[in-house]
């Protein structure tokens, strides 16, 4: 449990852009990735006086971009300032954010009284001994190896229209197809635009489609895109077909398949599941809980689609979750201890 005092001390003491030193002995929780996801469970798991530290290495997928939008009361927000906003939070209940890459993360040999313990290893050797763990690493955005695309990618090059939709607004967009799932993403940025080209891209269009397409406006290009082109002040202007033409278009949306963080994970075993279409997810039930005992999951590592919010509310969602599973294994402790005639 964390004590008044070591919460005082937090506080006055770190900056939120400088990492916190990683804390001697056992601890409650310790939280892989500080996204939205991560730093939320922490903020619960804080505030029930768990001692929880935050490992993050500082990548967060939206970082490319401004703005987060769609985030009640936070929209037009900069990601860096919510996260910053974040870490400060997490420390005011005596949380710990230390900076690093968590490099392995296995089962320990449980505790006397038989709880369960992990070892969780950065990339400079460090390690800690938490108790439980909340994997919360996120996803990377894998983009199609077009020349010139990834320069853009969350500005003019863009995926999600709740995100960033309203500001490419009847701009000249095409969308760049990377499988079916394009088809819904062409129709949803349709809503946004009336100028807006279906770049086939080598994928398969069926009829059907190809008709409603027509009907909405949308037109459909065929021959494969071989690269993005730029204007003279280095602004998205294009993109240039394999047959040399270039297609004028200011905005490229692109859903790139998805690819979960789990590097330096896989001593936890976690269950993997495919996500049709978009990619494969660690695997959990409710509140983020896994098949394997005392590792939870939130926010993109589980779920692909998640935005900022819903990434922030499963990860408080999982961080109460392990506060309830832990207040049953200290009574659990205690009993033990009772037994023995010895006190906690
Ligand atoms: C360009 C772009 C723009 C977006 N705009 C919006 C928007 O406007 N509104 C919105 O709601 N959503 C937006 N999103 C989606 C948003 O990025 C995600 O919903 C959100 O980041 C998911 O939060 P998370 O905590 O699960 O993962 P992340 O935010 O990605 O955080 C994961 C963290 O874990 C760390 N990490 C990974 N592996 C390790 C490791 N081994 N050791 C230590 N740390 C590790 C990473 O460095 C990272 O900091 C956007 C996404 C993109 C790509």
């Amino acid at each position: 449990m964390t004590d008044k005092h070591e919460q005082q001390n937090m506080t006055a003491t770190t900056p939120p852009d400088a990492s916190d030193a990683l804390p001697e002995g056992a601890i409650d929780v310790a939280v892989i990735g500080g996204g939205a996801a991560g730093l939320n469970g922490a903020l619960i798991l804080a505030r029930s006086r768990r001692s929880v530290v935050v490992i993050d290495s500082g990548s967060p997928r939206n970082a490319p971009a401004d703005a987060v939008h769609g985030l009640l009361a936070l929209d037009g927000t900069p990601p860096s300032e919510i996260l910053r906003r974040g870490r400060e939070q997490v420390r005011q209940y005596g949380g710990h954010v230390v900076f690093g890459e968590v490099v392995t993360a296995e089962p320990a040999a449980p505790s006397t009284d038989g709880d369960l313990r992990f070892t969780v290893t950065l990339a400079d050797g460090r390690s800690i001994t938490a108790r439980r763990i909340l994997v919360a690493t996120g996803l990377t955005d894998v983009l199609p190896e077009v020349p010139g695309l990834a320069e853009h990618w969350g500005h003019s090059v863009v995926h999600c229209p709740y995100c960033h939709g309203w500001e490419v607004r009847d701009e000249a967009i095409g969308v760049l197809a990377t499988g079916p799932v394009s088809i819904s993403h062409a129709y949803l940025y349709r809503q946004l635009t009336e100028d807006l080209t279906y770049f086939t891209h080598g994928t398969n269009l069926d009829e059907d489609n190809r008709a409603r397409f027509a009907a909405r406006g949308i037109r459909i290009v065929d021959t494969p895109v071989t690269e993005v082109v730029n204007d003279a002040h280095g602004a998205l202007a294009g993109v240039r077909l394999a047959d040399g033409q270039v297609v004028t278009r200011s905005v490229i949306a692109v859903l790139a398949p998805m690819r979960i963080r789990d590097r330096g994970l896989e001593g936890l075993r976690l269950p993997v599941q495919d996500v049709p279409n978009k990619g494969r997810s660690f695997a959990s039930g409710a509140a983020g809980i896994t098949e394997v005992p005392g590792v939870w999951v939130a926010g993109n590592v589980t779920d692909l689609t998640a935005q900022v919010g819903a990434s922030a509310a499963a990860g408080a969602l999982a961080g109460a979750d392990i506060n309830r599973m832990l207040a049953a294994a200290d009574a659990d402790a205690a009993l033990h201890l009772a037994g023995t005639g010895e006190t906690l």
